[in-house]
Parts: C-alpha cells; structure tokens; sequence
C-alpha cells in the first residue's frame, strides 16, 4: 500500500537549488571529468543536475554504481556492496560523485574509497539531502542541495519499497 505522504520540498525549489548547485560546481570541474550517480535514488537529481551543468557548457562523462546495504527497511546498514561497478577508466581522472542523501555516510565513505582506490586524480562530492544529526562516518559532500532534519523522505527519485520515485518534489512519509 502507498502510505501517506507530506510534501516537503517543492518541485521549484528544487530546481531552483538544482541550478544554485551548477553554478557553484561549474568553476571546479575538469575537462575530463567523470559524473558518477549512485543508482537508484539519485537518478532523477543526476539527470536534472547533468542537464544544469550541460546549459553551464560543462560537458559530462555520464557513469553509474549501485551499492547496496545489507538488509531493508528504513534505514541502511553497515556493510555495502558493490552490485554494479562504474565503467569508465578512472585513472588520473576528476570525478563528481552524486548521490540522493548523506544520512549515516557510510554509503558515501564507501563509494568515495572505492573511487579513489581506482586511481581518480581528484573527488567532488554532491548530494541533493544531507542528514547531518544522523551521521555515523565522518564524511561530508562538497555540494549539498538541502539539509534536512532525521525524516525518511521520497521522491524525486527516491523511493519508500520502490513508490513515490517518480514524485517531481519531495516529500516525507506522514507519521502514522
Ligand atoms: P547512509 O549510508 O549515508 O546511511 O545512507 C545513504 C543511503 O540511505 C541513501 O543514499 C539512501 O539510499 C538511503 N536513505 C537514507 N535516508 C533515506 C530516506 O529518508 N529515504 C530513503 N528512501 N532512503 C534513505
Ligand atoms: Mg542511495
């Protein structure tokens, strides 16, 4: 059953911020930069962010991970996976590391570990949510869209037993 939700972030905010980002990342990308988004929650926010950075004329290698945590639920565990690894030659190489929220930090921890171990020359990071009271890794984004209190949030992407992603704003799921 799709339980209730509340609107928390506008689908205009969202884009607002959306371009707010570009503009702060566009100075500091590279000619070869690669754009890793991690699937699935981040797949909207990579698609509108690429398209930004695109209107800034930053050309952008598209790549993509899926990392996966033990276990389900609400919220994710420990240990991570990699289920799909990104594609592209990372030697030498900025990457722009995007992904939906940064809540504990360890899937960002991970994902930037990994990255780095593949021989990338430089690492930006950016998340559209940051859930800061709520961090286990010491680990922060460059770029941050919003940051928001301890709720679990949906849409725009992000999902809650994969509904609501196709919400063009955000919202969190009302308490019972
Ligand atoms: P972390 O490893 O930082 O604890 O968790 C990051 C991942 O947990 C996010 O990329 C996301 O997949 C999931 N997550 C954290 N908070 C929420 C939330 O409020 N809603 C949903 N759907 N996923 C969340
Ligand atoms: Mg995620």
């Amino acid at each position: 059953m799709r339980p209730p939700i509340q609107p928390l972030l506008t689908a205009a905010e969202i884009q607002a911020r959306v371009n707010a980002l570009a503009d702060a990342i566009t100075p500091r990308l590279q000619p070869d930069v690669v754009m890793i988004t991690l699937l699935t929650g981040a797949f909207v926010f990579a698609a509108d962010l690429a398209r930004a950075l695109s209107a800034r004329g930053v050309p952008v290698c598209l790549d993509f991970m899926i990392l996966s945590s033990y276990g389900s639920g609400t919220t994710s565990s420990g240990s991570i996976t990699t289920r799909l690894d990104c594609r592209q030659e990372l030697t030498g190489r900025q990457v722009l590391l995007v992904d939906d929220i940064l809540d504990t930090g360890t899937t960002l921890d991970f994902a930037k570990r990994l990255i780095l171990a593949k021989g990338s020359s430089q690492l930006l990071t950016c998340v559209l949510l940051d859930k800061p009271s709520r961090r286990k890794v010491p680990v922060e984004a460059e770029f941050v869209g919003f940051r928001v209190p301890d709720l679990f949030v949906v849409g725009y992407g992000i999902d809650y037993n994969e509904m609501y992603r196709e919400l063009p704003y955000v919202a969190t799921l009302a308490a019972p």
